[in-house]
């Protein structure tokens, strides 16, 4: 079959909740994925930062390989000896002190809301059903009914409702309005350290710390969304790190598998965590052995190759090098580690042009926003890469 008969099938017969560049891909390695024509591409999207440890890692492909033939999954209706390892695990590169184990990120989302929700009833001594958090315009989070209920973004949610109520929208980047907007049924602040699919906006320095102390001064809940800044991507193992901030709860996903397989969690304090009691919450799959002893490995790549390391430094080369672009078209470049927007002018015609024609030149990123391109590549990622990459992004960005 040619591409082309791939993508009508696929137009035809699934459904079109995406657009995505018209490239049919079959086969990754590292940082490279390649068409079913053998044409080779650098990944600059990461499968929205979920492969931080570059496609088809040998040493998480032979641990699921290897589990697979073992023991998949048991529910948590029995025990498996691979979830304790992992929760224990993901708790010392936290400092955190209980997990619990969810597929997608979304699903861990709802987690910290409920788990927000029932610390407020049971611990703060909010009024029954009266809970509130606080998120920020700009926000993504995921799409289920309750999360899209609090975006600010229309095309996500119109036509979706009727929403969960409790929550309450304030500007991001703007502390004032953090402390403005507590009231005392609020139980936590729901925040990403920086708002990627909302075009890389990174918030002024010293925000989240303010924050922090915002929150623990009115006992509300910090809880980061680290499912997209952490694990390397921005540098440090998470973002937060770099204003050395420890939320009350982390929220993680993506590359918490390698993108092997959906593995997400919410790791927390015993006091906050240890709410939830049996019965209260669960899902099939979560928790399973084989993504647990996946996301073990993924883990200890992560760690053991310097990737978050490699992420810093490389992230800093490549945006100086970006900076040097003169092109008409760019407003700015932002980012912190390997999460970097580039923001065109409106006058350019939006971003995805600019994909498009990357793609000719053998390069995969998608446009976020109107206006951004984001360059997400797999930490992996070499110095000579990133020079290979950068001839092909001035020549689109200075030429078209
Ligand atoms: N939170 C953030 C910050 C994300 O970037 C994403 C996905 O892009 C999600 C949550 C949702 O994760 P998932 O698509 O696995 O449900």
């Amino acid at each position: 079959m040619t591409s082309q008969n791939l993508i009508d099938m696929e137009d035809q017969y699934g459904a079109h909740n995406y657009l995505p560049l018209d490239v049919v891909l079959t086969r990754g390695e590292g940082i490279w994925v390649y068409d079913i024509d053998g044409k080779k591409y650098l990944d600059f999207l990461s499968a929205y930062s979920s492969v931080n440890q570059g496609h088809c890692h040998p040493r998480i492909a032979k641990k699921m390989i290897e589990q697979a033939q073992k023991l998949t999954i048991t529910s948590r209706a029995f025990r498996n000896d691979q979830l304790g390892l992992f929760c224990k695990e993901v708790c010392d590169l936290t400092n955190m002190e209980m997990l619990l184990p969810m597929n997608t990120g979304a699903e861990a989302v709802e987690t910290a809301i409920k788990m927000a929700r029932k610390w407020g009833y049971t611990v703060k001594g909010v009024e029954k059903d009266r809970a509130e958090i606080i998120t920020c315009a700009g926000n993504f989070h995921g799409r289920t009914t309750t999360i899209i209920g609090f975006s600010t973004e229309q095309l996500y949610k119109q036509y979706f409702g009727p929403f969960t109520p409790g929550f309450k929208s304030i500007p991001f980047g703007n502390p004032k309005a953090l402390k403005n907007a507590i009231i005392k049924n609020t139980v936590a602040f729901l925040v990403e350290p920086i708002q990627a699919e909302g075009g890389v906006l990174i918030p002024p320095d010293g925000y989240l710390k303010e924050c922090e102390t915002i929150c623990r001064e009115n006992n509300v809940l910090l809880i980061l969304d680290e499912i997209q800044t952490g694990l390397g991507r921005c540098g440090k193992l998470f973002a937060c790190q770099h204003e050395n901030v420890q939320p009350d709860a982390f929220i993680l996903g993506k590359a918490l598998s390698g993108g092997f397989y959906p593995v997400s969690a919410v790791v927390s304090t015993r006091e906050i965590m240890g709410v939830f009691k049996p019965g209260e919450h669960g899902s099939t799959f979560a928790g399973n052995p084989l993504a647990c002893s996946v996301a073990r490995e993924a883990l200890k790549v992560l760690v053991e190759e310097g990737l978050v390391e490699n992420s810093e430094k490389m992230g800093n080369y490549f945006m100086d090098k970006l900076k040097t672009i003169k092109s008409k078209h760019i407003k700015e470049v932002r980012g912190k580690g390997l999460l970097i927007g580039v923001e065109l002018v409106p006058e350019a015609g939006g971003a995805r042009r600019f994909a498009e024609a990357l793609k000719e030149e053998g390069l995969l990123c998608k446009e976020t926003h109107e206006n951004v391109i984001r360059f997400a590549p797999p930490l992996v990622i070499t110095k000579e890469d990133i020079d290979w990459a950068f001839e092909r992004i001035k020549k689109v960005l200075e030429s078209l």
